[in-house]
Order: structure tokens, then C-alpha cells, then sequence
């Protein structure tokens, strides 16, 4: 195996050996990071959360007021509880070709090749600037990244690309849907069942609203479009909550729903959302009130993943095609942080070592081939950003 491969795998080792599940600090790991940047004579800038317990980590090699190319990772994994793991999760375990640990896949793979490519770049002459970006919080509805991309946008020439590391075997992938998490929490009435007439139920108002949902999903379905590449080629609304009301021989005071919007575009998400809200506000909340003056409707945004939405011939379609050698995008299932990137208009794509289907599992792995394809990928960025 070549030697920068190999380099990658010594940082990938040490990224794995942090336990980083969301619900945990990642400080560890960006200290870190940052200083191994800093023996490289490579600054960073850490973006705490407000706790203090969590950070971004912003770092340019380059000239900063030149437009470049952003390489983003999230720094979070996904829990390992209620898994059968067969390997130590938070350690590198080697076998036959492939790397064993949690976070190997997804992704610090990509943040251990782009951290190893750093003395390459340090060493070049460099007619455009790259980035690391590296977010905490993605595993939980991208919660990082919001500050990491504020920061960016305050402090360097508006990037040309940004190249997010998902887990894509290499491929570029070019779309993805959206998902916002939304919170419904229904107030009416509750009173003993043997005088429901006083009362006004929770529940009843859920029922209605989720039904409006299931309409609404119906509609979405009509609209339906290959052309998209989505293996679902439409946007679709879940209800995975339901929580309402305490005992049988009550009516229930209090319901709460907890939905989500994948949409195919920003636009659908929002008008999806807006008719569930208008819906509430004609139809179910003032049929509540009347029974119960008290009555109350609320809903809040919990997160929301903007989707990916693809933008043919785009310069980070264009490099990342270039870099991957291949002419081929696709869409995929999953969520993640480039709909971000594209919102502040720095044109976004995923193309990152390992499989989706290799992550959050028990036993997650990569395979070193993946590895050694990414080093070759970012080796390509080398000469792009190179002066001649
Ligand atoms: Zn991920």
C-alpha cells in the first residue's frame, strides 16, 4: 500500500479512537485536529456550540481571498448501542483488505484522507485555496454546520465547490431529498370520559391533522418524477409519533405528533408544510376552540436537512467528475449537509470513500481500496488548485 494511503489509515485510527456519538463532546477529536494542522503550519479556526462541549473546525491552506474549494466532513457518529458488534467499535481493527470501526465508512474515511492530503497541499504553490470544514452534530439533523457555513461565509472568498465526503463509493452524487423534522403539539381539554361534553380531545385534533397528512401524501405521490433518479421519485410526509392522552377513562388533554417532509425540492417541503399549517388554522384549531376557548395548536421545526437539488454542469459537478474520473452522477436516499453548502450558493456535491451501507451498522467498515481511491481523488484536487 502506498505511503499516502497508509498515512490516511494512521489519521483514521486516531479519528475512530474518539468516541464521538452525537450525544457525547467531540472537543477531543477537533483539538486533535487541530493540532495536527498546526504542526503542519496550518491554522484552524474552532466554532464551539454553546456549551462549549461541541465544535466546528474551519481551516484554509491557501490564499483565503481567492475563491476555492471547500472539503467537508461531520465529525459525529451514529451510537453503538443495541448493536452486536463483534470488534472494538472505537478502535481500527485491520483485516482482510478492510478497516473495522465505528465512523470508518461514515465519515471519518473522508476527513482522514483530507487531513492527509494537508502536507501535499502545504507543500504546493497554490493558485486557489482549499478548506476543511468539519462539523459536529450531523448525525442529529445537521446542527453544526449552520455556524461552520456563518463562518466560512465571514472569514474567506466565496468557495467555488464544496465537495461533502459522504459515504458514495466514489461516485459523484448529485441530489438527495430533504428532510425537515417537525414537532406538533395539540392542547385541548381533559375531563373524566363519563362527561366528554365538557371536554375537548387531544386526540380527535391529532386524528383530523394526520389525515389532512395522509391527503396531502397522496398528492405528492401524483406528482411523482423519474426523471428525478430517486428510487421514491416523489416527496413524502411521515408521522413516526403519536404520543396522546393518559388513561381510557379520560379525554385526552394533550397530543403531540412528531412528522417529517422529505421533499425532492425546497419549495415542496415548504408549500407541503404550509398547506398541513393552513389546514390546522381553518379547519381543525377553530373546531377545538369552540368546544374549549383554551384550545391550542403549536408547531415548531426540530431540524431540517435542506435537499440536494442537482445543478447540471456546476463547477463541483464539473472537479468532482474530473477528480473521480468518471461522467456519471447520481441521487441518493440519504440526507446530508451539501443542500447547506448550496443554500449559501457554493455549488455542492458528494463524492466520498466507503458505502452507505457499510455505515451505522454493527461492525461498520471501509475498505482500504476506498481509501487509496480517495487519496487519488484528492491528489487530483492537488493539481487543480496547483499554479502551473
Ligand atoms: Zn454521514
Amino acid at each position: 500500500m502506498r505511503e499516502l494511503t497508509e498515512s490516511a489509515i494512521t489519521i483514521l485510527d486516531r479519528l475512530v479512537s474518539f468516541n464521538t456519538v452525537s450525544n457525547r463532546s467531540n472537543r477531543e477529536l477537533i483539538d486533535y485536529i487541530k493540532d495536527y494542522l498546526s504542526e503542519l503550519g496550518v491554522e484552524s479556526t474552532i466554532i464551539p456550540d454553546a456549551t462549549g462541549q461541541k465544535a466546528n473546525l474551519f481551516a484554509t491552506i491557501g490564499d483565503p481571498t481567492v475563491p476555492g474549494v471547500v472539503l467537508s466532513g461531520h465529525t459525529d457518529v451514529v451510537p453503538v448501542e443495541g448493536q452486536v458488534w463483534q470488534r472494538e467499535p472505537f478502535a481500527v481493527t485491520r483485516e482482510n483488505g478492510r478497516l473495522y470501526g465505528r465512523g470508518t465508512s461514515d465519515m471519518k474515511g473522508f476527513v482522514a484522507c483530507a487531513m492527509a492530503i494537508v502536507p501535499q497541499l502545504k507543500a504546493a504553490e497554490l493558485k486557489m485555496p482549499v478548506h476543511l470544514a468539519f462539523s459536529y452534530d450531523e448525525e442529529v439533523g445537521c446542527l453544526g454546520v449552520h455556524s461552520l457555513i456563518e463562518h466560512m461565509t465571514n472569514s474567506v472568498a466565496a468557495p467555488v465547490a464544496a465537495l461533502i465526503g459522504e459515504p458514495s463509493n466514489m461516485t459523484v452524487v448529485d441530489s438527495h431529498k430533504g428532510s425537515r423534522g417537525i414537532l406538533t403539539t395539540i392542547t385541548g381539554k381533559a375531563v373524566h370520559s363519563s362527561r366528554v361534553d365538557l371536554g375537548t380531545s387531544a386526540v380527535l385534533g391529532a386524528m383530523k391533522i394526520v389525515q389532512q397528512m395522509e391527503t396531502c401524501s397522496d398528492e405528492l405521490e401524483a406528482q411523482s418524477d423519474p426523471s428525478l433518479r430517486f428510487e421514491l421519485p416523489y416527496s413524502t410526509i411521515n408521522v413516526g409519533v403519536i404520543r396522546g392522552g393518559t388513561a381510557r377513562n379520560l379525554v385526552p388533554g394533550d397530543c403531540v405528533l412528531q412528522w417529517e417532509i422529505r421533499g425532492t425540492r425546497p419549495d415542496i417541503t415548504d408549500s407541503t408544510q404550509a398547506r398541513i399549517t393552513k389546514f390546522i388554522d381553518q379547519s381543525v384549531l377553530p373546531d377545538m376552540q369552540q368546544r374549549f376557548e383554551g384550545s391550542r395548536i403549536e408547531t415548531s421545526i426540530v431540524y431540517d436537512v435542506p435537499p440536494l437539488v442537482a445543478i447540471p454542469g456546476s463547477e463541483a459537478e464539473t472537479l468532482a467528475k474530473r477528480f473521480a474520473g468518471t461522467n456519471e452522477t447520481f441521487a441518493v436516499n440519504y440526507g446530508t449537509e451539501a443542500g447547506f453548502f448550496a443554500m449559501a450558493d457554493v455549488p455542492a456535491v458528494i463524492c466520498g470513500p466507503g458505502s452507505d451501507t457499510e455505515a451505522h451498522i454493527a461492525d461498520e467498515w471501509i475498505a482500504i481500496e476506498q481509501i487509496d481511491k480517495c487519496m487519488t481523488f484528492l491528489e487530483a484536487l492537488v493539481a487543480h488548485v496547483q499554479a502551473a
